[in-house]
């Protein structure tokens, strides 16, 4: 069955200019990118993001991790792979949480370290399970910026402006 996953690349990936190599690795799934953009990541989106974390002592600086605050780069790369088992294979592919532990030739193995402070830079964000990915991927984009209907909508009207090209 195919199945989408929420991948985020995170600050340390995008100031290390891992962008190309993180793609080429994740283009051994064959899965098909149906959505991706820059994102400017606010206080509120990253706590959101890790809110099953929010009892954790590195909460505080995941949360500045996230947010591009260790590495003055205040913006993640989110996208959504879609495939079959493209959770699994883009987990694998990522390598476990641990940097140090991740397999050599995965992303986090390869790429990621342990802070100082004891945060996993670990390079990418990949969805757990498919109530992860769903809830992540609701929380990262709307509805139109993914090229497949993945989840039900409904439509609502709204009596806000909105930015347009001048
Ligand atoms: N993390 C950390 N220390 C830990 C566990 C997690 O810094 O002991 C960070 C790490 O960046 C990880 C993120 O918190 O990617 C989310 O943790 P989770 O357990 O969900 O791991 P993931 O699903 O990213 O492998
Ligand atoms: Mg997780």
């Amino acid at each position: 069955m195919n199945e989408p996953t929420l991948i985020l690349i995170k600050p340390d990936g995008l100031v290390k200019s891992l962008t190309g190599n993180v793609l080429t690795r994740l283009s051994e799934t064959k899965l098909e990118i149906v959505a991706a953009k820059m994102v400017k990541v606010s206080d509120a989106l990253a706590r959101e993001h890790y809110e099953s974390l929010k009892d954790k002592p590195f909460f505080g600086e995941l949360i500045k991790y996230l947010k591009g605050e260790l590495h003055n780069r205040c913006k993640v790369m989110a996208m959504v792979y879609y495939g079959e088992g493209a959770i699994a294979k883009v987990r694998e592919i990522a390598g476990v949480t641990n940097p140090e532990e991740a397999n050599s030739v995965s992303i986090r193995g390869q790429y990621g370290r342990i802070t100082t402070k004891g945060v996993y830079e670990n390079v990418i964000h990949a969805s757990s399970n498919l109530q992860d990915a769903q809830r992540e991927i609701k929380l990262w984009f709307r509805p139109d910026e993914i090229i497949v209907d993945l989840y039900p909508t409904k439509k609502v009207s709204k009596n806000t402006d909105e930015k347009v090209w001048a």
